[in-house]
């Protein structure tokens, strides 16, 4: 199909969450050509912004999912300044920045919170001496970590393959104790995924990158400690390099939905039932029956939705599409007097490893990590529960789940009487599961979009699920969208 490239364009964005509005920006601002380029936005939904929402409520201010973003990546950042809304920026709180981990021994008569290793980063024991002082595993444990440097590299299979699961380059590298007490529970808190099933390749390539540069992950991290100047901050993970704004994430949102208003991006509030080749480009059915014409489309909608879409103009791409499997999770937001909690909060948050049996996956102490998200005398907790190892929270009603996120919170930070507020956010695959071979699959997925004319796919469900790899995301297909074929 050839396009006039002289004629006025109308570009179409399907899906208002983060990708969608970050592929509507770069349509409306970076290219010299959107001066002739008529933009429009839909989403399906009554509001913009996807699953990122802020809600203020009688001085609390709670995330109904993301809270905060890793500033360290470019794509997140450059927005915010793009967008000016460098002044409403606010980091974790220095005093927190450090994870805790649930630790209950088997003989043990209660439990107990203990901070994640100093120097310790997801899976890089980045100083031994943090490792070998930590009462959090047991000294053979902690030797097993210690001896991680001796552990020799795995071999390229024959196919020069090198993804594996998680949890097998976990074990393999620094035990299972380590795995099950310090990485499962840490990975969990992140991607509430599988980790018998995650894909180093796609979820953590950093580390297997150290892992074949430098043979292990404690020479890797401290090298890379060197390099950033020699402090071994992370306790779980950096919090030094995540950011929120002042007024919670919904800010990001509402500078997004400025910006477009004033770019005069057109933005409908329909869904998009079905897309097909057209002479035009592509023709574009809404659930009310009404069609749109547009010379270039970027699909910002959850795998299985741009699966349903993609199905009658490219099967196979459709069926990777559709493969990628997703997970739910539930928030839970409770609010306490100070005085009704005994523990001190003196961190960003907890994780709870899956060998302890508890239903709560980790849980975020928001007004520790981040000023103003409680009124004063107050604390904001976020309990997190469900993933992809607890499909049947789905299933619970709401009230059940709140009490089984309580009775755990209860337990593990001294809480006595009932919560000031209450908020429950439920996300039903909202979450994309990078399974081993994920790579491969995006890989193929690549290859076909860029066959489809001026056509781009967006979302957290290809490479990178954070913050500023969807808004990367929505920018990449933008530029195939706006691309004359
Ligand atoms: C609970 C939770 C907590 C998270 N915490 C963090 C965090 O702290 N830090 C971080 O960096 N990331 C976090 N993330 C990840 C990040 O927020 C997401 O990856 C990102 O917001 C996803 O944006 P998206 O546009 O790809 O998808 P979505 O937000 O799902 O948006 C897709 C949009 O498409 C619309 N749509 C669907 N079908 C159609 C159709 N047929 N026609 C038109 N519109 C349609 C939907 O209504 C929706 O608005 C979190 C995610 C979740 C779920």
């Amino acid at each position: 199909m050839v396009q006039n490239s002289s004629a006025p364009r109308h570009l179409v964005v399907v899906g208002g969450g983060l990708a969608g509005l970050a592929a509507a920006e770069r349509l409306a601002s970076a290219s010299p050509r959107c001066g002739k380029s008529r933009i429009t936005l839909l989403e399906a939904g009554s509001r913009l912004g996807g699953v990122i929402a802020t809600v203020r409520q009688d001085g609390w201010l709670i995330e109904r999912s993301a809270d905060s973003f890793l500033a360290a990546r470019p794509e997140g950042m450059d927005l915010v300044h793009r967008l000016g809304l460098e002044d409403e920026l606010v980091s974790v709180i220095p005093a927190v920045r450090r994870a805790l981990v649930w630790s209950k021994p088997q003989r043990a008569a209660a439990g107990r919170l203990v901070p994640v290793p100093a120097g310790f980063r997801l899976l890089a024991p980045g100083k031994l001496v943090g490792v070998l002082a930590s009462p959090l595993l047991s000294w053979s444990a902690r030797l097993r970590v210690a001896a991680e440097r001796f552990v020799p590299p795995r071999r390229l299979a024959p196919t020069g393959e090198l993804d594996e699961s998680l949890e097998s380059f976990a074990v393999r590298r620094l035990g299972r104790a380590a795995f099950d007490q310090l990485v499962q529970p840490l990975v969990s808190g992140i991607w509430t995924a599988d980790p018998a099933r995650l894909s180093m390749a796609a979820a953590c390539p950093e580390f297997l990158a150290m892992e074949r540069e430098w043979g292990s992950l404690s020479r890797g991290e401290r090298l890379r400690l060197r390099a950033a100047g020699g402090v071994a901050e992370a306790r779980g993970a950096r919090y030094g390099q995540f950011v929120s704004f002042r007024n919670g994430m919904q800010t990001l949102i509402d500078g997004l939905v400025r910006r477009l208003t004033i770019s005069g991006v057109e933005t409908v509030f329909k869904g998009v039932a079905s897309i097909k080749l057209s002479p035009a480009g592509w023709l574009l059915e809404l659930t009310d029956g009404s069609t749109i014409d547009a010379s270039g489309i970027v699909l910002a909608v959850p795998p299985r939705a741009a699966s349903q879409l993609l199905l009658p103009v490219a099967p196979a791409l459709a069926a990777d599409l559709g493969g990628i499997a997703m997970a739910g999770a539930a928030i839970v937001s409770l609010g306490f007097g100070r005085e009704q909690v005994g523990h001190p909060l003196d961190a960003a948050g907890m994780v709870v490893p899956r060998v302890s049996s508890r239903r709560l996956i980790a849980a975020s102490f928001s007004s520790s990590k981040f000023p103003g998200r409680a009124p004063s005398g107050s604390v904001l907790i976020r309990g997190f529960i469900g993933g992809a190892l607890d499909p049947q929270i789905a299933a619970i009603p709401d009230q059940e789940v709140i009490d089984l996120v309580l009775e755990d919170l209860r337990e593990m930070l001294g809480i006595r009487g009932q919560p000031a507020l209450v908020q429950i956010d439920r996300w039903h695959e909202a979450m994309p599961q990078y399974h081993v071979g994920h790579c491969q699959r995006v890989t193929r997925i690549r290859e076909a979009e860029k066959s489809l004319p001026s056509f781009g796919l967006a979302g957290s469900a290809y490479t990178g699920v954070g913050i500023p790899q969807v808004i990367g995301s929505g920018q990449q297909a933008a530029a195939l969208a706006e691309r004359i074929s």
